[in-house]
C-alpha cells in the first residue's frame, strides 16, 4: 500500500465522546468512523485488523475440526417464540415488522436458527458430534453502547454451536474449545484469563470466558496465583473460614439509633464489629414483581448475578426504589428480618449471617436498631445460600492461597448449552438402540471487533497503538526521510518491493512530508516495525526501529529483508 493513496485520515486532537484509550486511538489512527450511537464503519486500517483478527479465528476453528457456515441476519418471531426467547430476550433484541405486518429480529445470537437447521437435518447419533460456526454482524440493542468498538448495537462476532449424543462428547468438544480459544488469544498478542463465568438461569458447572486484563475492563476478575482458579465476580467464590455459631444467645433488643441509617455510622455509634452487623437489602423481581430481602453480614455486598440465579429469575433484579419502601412499611436504613409481619416477601440469607451470634439489624422502625437477633431463634428465612460479593485477599477455594483480583474486557465465552435449546425446539436423534433423544449442545462466541479494541486497551504509549505483529494492519512501514532525494526513494520503493514480493504485509509512506510527520502517524497508527531509508543510504544503511521497545538497528541495505524477517517471526 501507498500512503499518499491510503484512505485514512488521521487526528492530532482526541475527540471529546471517547472515554477510553481504545476508541481514542481508533479514532485519532483514522480506523472506524462513528454513524451514530454503537454503529461503527470500519475504515481500511481498521477493517484490516478486523479480518486479520476474523482469519486467526477462522483457521484455530477450522484446525479444531469446525466447519464455517454463514446463517441469515433476519430471522422469523416465531422461531423465538418457539424457544421461549422472544419473551425473555426482552429490550435488546432489535425488532422489525416486514411490509404483511410479519414480525421478524435481527440476529444478537443464533442458537434458535442452527437448532432449527440441525432438528431438519440430523436424525442419528451416526452424525454427531458436529460443530459449525459463523463470523456474522450481530444486533443488539445496547442500554449503554459504548467505548467505541467495545459495546455496540452492531458488532462483528464468531458463533460457533455443537451438538452431541452425550455428556462426554459434549466436556471433549468444550475443552477442544478452551484450547482453540487459547491459541486464538495467544496468537492475537494478548495477556488473557480463562475464568469460570455465570451461567445464568441454565445453570451447571461449564460456562467460561476469556478476559483481556486491562484496567478498563468493565468485569471484575479474581484469579489465584497458587493455582489456576479464575472466576469472574459474578460467580467467584471463596473460602472465609467461616465458624458455626457459638456462645450463649441472648434476646433482641431495640435500641434508638437517630439518623443512622449507615452501616459505618452505626458501627461507630454503637461501638460495635461490623462482623456482628446484618443489612437487608431489598430487591424486585421485574418480570414477576416478586419482593426479596436479601441479609447479608455489614462488611459484604450483595451479588446481584448470584440472587438472581439463585432465585431463578429471568430479568436482572432491581433494588426496591424509596417509594417502594414505603408502600411496604419499610423504612429505608432501618430494614431488617425482625419486628414486624414481612407479608410475602421472601428472605433469602448470605451463608455469613448463620455463623454471626447477636448480630444487630434494622428495627423496621424510623432510627431504631435491634441488637441480638440470631437467625432461626428470632426469625426465619426462606434459604440460605452464597449471594456474596467475593473480595480481593480472600482464600482461593479450591488452594486457600489469597485471591487478586484484576479488570477484564470479555472478548469470549464457551458455554455448554446442554438441552435447553434442543429440548424447546425438538432437536433430537436416535441413538444406537434406536431411542429417541435430545441432543446436547455447546455454544462458543468471540467477539471479535471487541478483540481489536481490548488489544489496543492493553497495548499502547502515550505516542498511539503498538500492535502485535499479528494483528498490524501493515507489518512494515517504510519511510524514505526525504522523497526529494532521489537514492532515499528509489532505495526504498526497491525495500518495499522486496517486502511485498516475500508476502509481508508493507506499507511505504510516499507522502511529500518531513519525517517528524511522517514517524508521528506511524507511531499513532502502530506499524511493529519501520525502516527508515535516509542518509545512510548512501552507505548502504538503513535503519530499522521496533515500535514496542524503540530499540533501532542500522542494517546494511541487503540485509535488511532477512532482518525484518526475522522479527516477525519472533513476534
Ligand atoms: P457482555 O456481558 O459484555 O454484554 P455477553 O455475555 O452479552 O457480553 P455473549 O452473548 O456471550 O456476550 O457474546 C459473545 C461475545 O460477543 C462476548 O464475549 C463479547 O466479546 C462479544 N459482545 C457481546 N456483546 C457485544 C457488544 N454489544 N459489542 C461488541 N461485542 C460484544
Ligand atoms: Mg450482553
Amino acid at each position: 500500500m501507498r500512503f499518499s493513496r491510503l484512505y485514512v485520515k488521521t487526528l492530532k486532537e482526541t475527540p471529546k465522546d471517547a472515554e477510553v484509550v481504545s476508541h481514542q486511538l481508533m479514532m485519532r489512527s483514522g480506523m472506524i468512523k462513528k454513524l451514530t450511537s454503537g454503529v461503527y464503519t470500519h475504515l481500511p486500517l481498521g477493517y484490516k485488523v478486523l479480518k486479520k483478527v476474523e482469519n486467526i479465528v477462522r483457521e484455530e476453528m477450522e484446525r479444531a475440526g469446525a466447519q464455517e457456515i454463514l446463517m441469515p441476519v433476519i430471522q422469523p418471531a416465531e422461531l423465538w417464540q418457539e424457544s421461549g426467547r422472544w419473551d425473555t430476550m426482552g429490550p435488546e433484541m432489535m425488532r422489525i415488522k416486514d411490509r404483511h405486518n410479519r414480525d421478524f429480529i435481527l440476529g444478537p445470537t443464533h442458537e434458535e436458527v442452527i437448532t432449527d437447521i440441525i432438528r431438519n437435518d440430523i436424525s442419528s447419533y451416526k452424525s454427531l458430534p458436529l460443530n459449525l460456526f459463523q463470523v456474522q454482524t450481530k444486533f443488539r440493542d445496547e442500554r449503554r453502547p459504548r467505548f467505541g468498538l467495545m459495546r455496540c448495537k452492531e458488532f462483528l462476532m464468531k458463533d460457533g454451536y455443537s451438538f452431541h449424543d452425550g455428556e462426554k462428547s459434549l466436556d471433549e468438544e468444550f475443552e477442544t474449545m478452551k484450547a482453540t480459544y487459547t491459541r486464538i488469544f495467544e496468537r492475537c498478542g494478548l495477556n488473557f484469563r480463562a475464568v469460570d463465568a455465570d451461567a445464568g438461569s441454565i445453570g451447571g458447572s461449564g460456562s467460561n470466558e476469556f478476559h483481556v486484563l486491562a484496567d478498563s475492563g468493565e468485569d471484575e476478575i479474581l484469579y489465584c496465583d497458587s493455582c489456576d482458579y479464575g472466576a469472574n465476580l459474578e460467580k467467584a467464590e471463596s473460602d472465609l473460614g467461616l465458624k458455626p455459631r457459638e456462645g450463649e444467645l441472648f434476646e433482641p433488643v431495640l435500641t434508638e439509633t437517630p439518623n443512622i441509617s449507615k452501616i459505618d455510622d452505626l458501627v461507630e455509634h454503637l461501638d460495635i464489629d461490623i462482623k456482628k452487623t446484618v443489612k437487608a437489602m431489598m430487591y424486585k423481581d421485574i418480570d414477576t414483581d416478586k419482593v426479596y430481602m436479601a441479609l447479608i453480614r455489614g462488611d459484604f455486598e450483595v451479588n446481584e448475578t448470584k440472587l438472581k440465579n439463585f432465585v431463578g429469575a429471568k430479568q436482572d433484579l432491581e433494588l426496591l426504589t424509596d417509594e417502594e419502601l414505603e408502600e411496604l412499611n419499610l423504612v429505608k436504613g432501618y430494614i431488617g428480618p425482625f419486628g414486624m409481619d414481612l407479608g410475602d416477601i421472601t428472605v433469602i440469607a448470605d451463608k455469613t449471617v448463620t455463623g454471626i451470634a447477636n448480630h444487630t439489624a434494622g428495627g423496621n422502625k424510623a432510627d431504631t436498631h435491634y441488637f441480638n437477633l440470631n437467625l432461626g431463634k428470632d426469625y426465619k428465612v426462606k434459604k440460605v445460600a452464597d449471594i456474596r460479593n467475593v473480595k480481593v485477599g480472600e482464600g482461593c477455594p479450591k488452594c486457600g492461597a489469597s485471591l487478586k483480583s484484576a479488570r477484564g474486557i470479555e472478548v469470549g465465552h464457551i458455554f455448554k448449552l446442554g438441552d435447553k435449546y434442543s429440548k424447546s425446539l425438538g432437536a433430537n436423534y436416535l441413538d444406537q438402540n434406536g431411542k429417541s433423544k435430545d441432543m446436547l449442545m455447546g455454544c462458543y462466541g468471540i467477539g471479535v471487533s471487541r478483540t481489536v479494541a481490548a488489544t489496543i486497551e492493553q497495548h499502547n504509549d502515550e505516542f498511539g497503538i503498538i500492535w502485535p505483529m499479528s494483528l498490524a494492519p501493515y507489518t512494515v512501514d517504510v519511510i524514505p526521510a526525504n522523497m526529494k532525494d532521489k537514492d532515499q526513494s528509489s532505495l526504498a520503493e526497491k525495500i518495499y518491493g522486496e517486502l511485498k514480493d516475500k508476502s509481508i504485509d508493507a506499507i511505504i509512506d510516499d507522502r511529500n512530508e518531513r519525517p517528524g510527520f511522517k514517524f508521528k502517524d506511524a507511531d499513532l497508527i502502530g506499524f511493529p516495525i519501520k525502516i527508515i531509508v535516509g542518509r545512510g543510504a548512501k552507505d548502504g544503511l538503513v535503519e530499522v526501529k521496533i515500535r514496542k521497545t524503540n530499540e533501532a538497528f542500522e542494517v546494511k541495505i541487503e540485509e535488511v529483508i532477512s532482518f525484518v524477517e526475522d522479527l516477525i517471526a519472533k513476534g
